[in-house]
């Protein structure tokens, strides 16, 4: 069984409009245990429709195609399907009504253009639309099945999710289906996840394994086919725990959402610890990124954002002596920043910020030189010295993600 999808239209091709469908189809059908095999776009030009049609053909059992199921000129998706496989457009009964029964209600008057959009290529199922008038089909020619569906996702998705998968699971009942597992990591870069874990790659047949590197991340999929959930399950167990055994220090969580913030912020929830502030070079990044997961109220008590001197001073009670002798960049002053910051507060845990963000260097520091402290209760109060390589925001970012790291670790180890 062997699928592709093609999205029909201009606004993809110019760039204006990304081709989430594509993404959102592919999930859906990998989730029916289909394969997909290729992604096209083509503009509204029938031609070159025709063309992609052909092509398809060739290759695939079944072509999804999303857009241009509209009323207008350029909605040409069954025209052209329908002149492929050499079928007439026949008016779909239930489409009509819905079709009349909107603009009586709607008191406007129906131009004949809007009637397209309840027409279904002849000899297809009709695939009704929950919320929107254009009709989908689902039609076969030549052994090769073709799904129209329209371009808005507000309309394509439900109606996937109502109409597509019960009826795409009965005409293609497929014995195996594919379960996926993501695993997070943080502190480690791709290459070096995929060279310590060489051996598994290599070998790898069913289930598979696919590493992908965000900023500061990577996420490692694993993949089963399977003709179980249970064996499934059993499968991606083995293969996480070889997977952890080898770079588990740098996992910190499961799937394609949650983020490291979500993950500190349950953590220290689930134990009860506040957490406070200090930032120089993150300027309050950090303290946003914390709060932009639900629940963290429950966490964040608060912090200051510290730029200049004075105000490591002032608000934080770092000494000016402190500062003259070791300068703001440095292990001293991270340290008694954490700590100005727990006194004032008085939260569990304290982390603070400081470094040069660049593109200049600052104090004789090339840019990329943070220093990161935490100070936690009742323990004493720590500060490591970081390079981060890259543009401003990317140091930024680099320094507030490992900030969140070592917040993770400190609540770990008091387990
Ligand atoms: P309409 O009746 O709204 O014209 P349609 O089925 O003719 O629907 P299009 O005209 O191709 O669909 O697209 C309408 C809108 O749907 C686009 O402007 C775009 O916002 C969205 N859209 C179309 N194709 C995609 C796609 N592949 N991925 C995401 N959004 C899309
Ligand atoms: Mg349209």
């Amino acid at each position: 069984m062997k699928a592709e999808i093609i999205a029909v239209g201009t606004e993809l091709l110019l760039g204006q409009v990304v081709n989430t469908n594509a993404t959102f189809l592919s999930e859906e059908l990998a989730d029916l245990g289909i394969e997909v095999y290729y992604h096209t776009v083509v503009g509204d030009n029938l031609q070159r429709l025709l063309d992609v049609l052909n092509e398809a053909e060739q290759r695939s059992d079944l072509i999804v195609l999303c857009g241009g199921l509209g009323p207008t000129e350029d909605d040409l998706t069954k025209d052209g399907v329908a002149l492929h496989i050499q079928k007439e457009l026949v008016q779909d009964p239930d489409g009509m009504e819905k079709l009349q029964e909107f603009f009586r209600f709607s008191k406007r008057k129906m131009t004949p253009n809007n009637l397209q959009q309840a027409l279904i290529i002849e000899g297809g199922i009709s695939i009704p639309n929950p919320t929107g008038l254009a009709v989908g089909t689902l039609v076969t020619a030549r052994d090769t099945s073709y799904l129209l569906l329209p371009g808005p996702p507000s309309e394509l998705k439900p109606m996937v999710f109502q109409h597509v998968r019960p009826l795409l699971k009965e005409l293609f009942p497929t014995k195996e289906q594919l379960m996926s597992r993501v695993l997070r990591f943080y502190g480690i870069g791709e290459s070096q996840l995929v060279t310590d874990l060489k051996e598994l790659i290599d070998q790898q047949t069913n289930p598979t394994l696919a590493p992908y590197a965000k900023p500061n991340e990577v996420t490692l999929r694993l993949t089963a086919k399977v003709s179980s959930e249970a064996t499934g399950e059993a499968m991606l167990q083995q293969l996480e725990d070889q997977v952890l055994a080898l770079v588990g220090e740098f996992f910190y969580g499961y799937g394609d959402e949650n983020t490291l913030e979500e993950t500190t912020v349950k953590l220290l929830t689930e134990h009860g610890k506040t957490l406070a502030a200090a930032e120089s070079l993150t300027a309050g990044l950090f303290q946003s990124m914390i709060g932009n997961v639900s629940g963290a109220s429950k966490v964040l008590k608060g912090g200051v954002v510290t730029y200049s001197a004075e105000m490591k001073t002032a608000l934080l009670g770092v000494p000016e002596r402190l500062i003259k002798e070791h300068g703001t960049v440095s292990e001293a002053c991270a340290i008694a920043m954490a700590d100005g910051t727990l006194k004032l507060t008085d939260a569990d845990l304290a982390v603070s910020f400081t470094g040069a963000a660049g593109p200049d260097e600052l104090e004789g520091h090339p840019p990329g030189t943070v220093w990161i402290g935490l100070a936690q209760k009742g323990q004493p109060t720590i500060a490591e010295q970081y390079h981060f390589n890259r543009d401003r925001q990317y140091v930024r970012y680099s320094a507030a993600m490992k900030g969140l790291d070592l917040i993770r670790r400190a609540v770990l180890k008091e387990k």
